[in-house]
């Protein structure tokens, strides 16, 4: 059955994240072989729409208003509900993203509708659209299908491949005047945390430092091994209570969920709360001195050692390879 699916685009420093062609690819499947609407919102960002089509996307809504500059949920909420007034979607995709996690119940209620939340795949079966999304902490998965209303879902960034990009690709591109207003939270400013690395949720390459780094001196090998891999520096809540480093790095149940290619846990006990956060990357390698660590259960390499010998060994092979 084609349908219409709409998804939303996200903008950080002016370009568009990764995650917005990832729920375009996802829409596709969705629309089976209908429309797939994108909304870009936000202040002066009319000029990303051809990258949107690019990506696949077939029709491009942009929505430019003042108070879209920054995030909020009721201007957002505002901005949307007007598309959805206009559009009438069958589907909705966002990112399973911290706009798309605020944003996403908030208009499922207004719309009446269901939401299946943090999908990692969506396929066609038997006639069925069938999500599938992790469940106990990632520790089984469950299959979900909408019988009945729009089907609106959110995608766990980096898991849902996004389609080849053809900038020969043509597509509409239209603007929704929408009067946002009224707004209960101001943005006056946005100071972001000075950071030196890749943006951790969707860095393909991870590397991770636990309470076995001892200190916030102990990052510097990782930090080193992470500049010749490409790779952002994540943390266990063990590290980030100990003050080893920030909590902004925190991978897990209570910090960010991570899927990248390649995640390199070193001094990392492998505590359940933590593996709901990384345990779908595609190769995980893990560092740890004690044999009996959970986080070889998880591991599809393991090293038995200590960190601060690995690590630097690690970085000066890889250094002959990529540098
Ligand atoms: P530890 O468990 O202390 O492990 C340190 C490891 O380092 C050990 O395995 C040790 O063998 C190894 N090691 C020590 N020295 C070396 C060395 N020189 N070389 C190699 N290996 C070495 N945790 C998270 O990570 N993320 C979460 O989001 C999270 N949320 C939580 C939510 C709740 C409600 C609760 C109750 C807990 C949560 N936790 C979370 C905490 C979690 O239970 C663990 O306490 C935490 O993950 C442990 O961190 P760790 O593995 O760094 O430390």
């Amino acid at each position: 059955m084609a349908r219409k699916v709409l998804t939303l685009a996200e903008v950080r420093d002016s370009a568009l994240r990764n995650v917005s062609f990832e729920a375009i690819a996802a829409a596709k499947t969705v629309a089976e072989g209908g429309e797939v609407v994108t909304v870009l919102a936000g202040e002066s960002v009319g000029s990303l729409a051809q990258e949107l089509i690019a990506f696949g996307a077939d029709r491009v809504i942009t929505v430019e208003h003042a108070n879209l500059k920054a995030y909020t949920s009721d201007g957002y909420s505002q901005a949307l509900m007007a598309v959805l007034d206009a559009e009438s979607p069958e589907g909705i995709i966002f990112g399973h993203t911290a706009l798309g996690k605020d944003l996403s119940p908030k208009l499922a209620s207004k719309l009446n509708s269901g939401l299946i939340s943090d999908a990692t795949e969506v396929e066609e079966v038997g006639g069925n659209l069938v999500f599938t999304r992790p469940i106990y902490s990632g520790k089984a998965f469950e299959k979900k299908i909408v019988t009945d209303g729009v089907i609106f879902a959110t995608i766990r960034p980096n898991n849902i491949a996004s389609l080849q990009k053809d900038d020969a690709r043509s597509g509409d591109v239209s603007s929704l005047e929408v009067d946002v207003k009224d707004l209960r939270t101001i943005i006056k400013e946005v100071v972001r945390k000075a950071t030196d690395g890749v943006d951790l949720s969707e860095a393909k390459v991870v590397v991770a430092g636990g309470r076995g780094v001892k200190s916030t001196d102990g990052f510097e090998p990782l930090k080193e091994l992470a500049d010749v891999l490409g790779a952002a520096v994540g943390a266990s809540r063990g590290a980030c209570d100990a003050d080893y480093c920030d909590y902004s790095m925190q991978i897990g149940q209570t910090g960010k969920v991570v899927t990248p290619d390649l995640y390199i846990a070193c001094g990392i006990s492998g505590a359940i709360q933590h593996l709901a956060g990384m345990s779908n990357s595609k190769v995980i390698v893990a560092i740890n001195k004690d044999p009996e660590a959970n986080i070889f259960k998880v591991a599809d390499y393991g090293i038995v050692g200590d960190l601060f010998e690995v690590v630097p060994l690690l970085t000066a092979e890889f250094k002959k390879l990529l540098v």
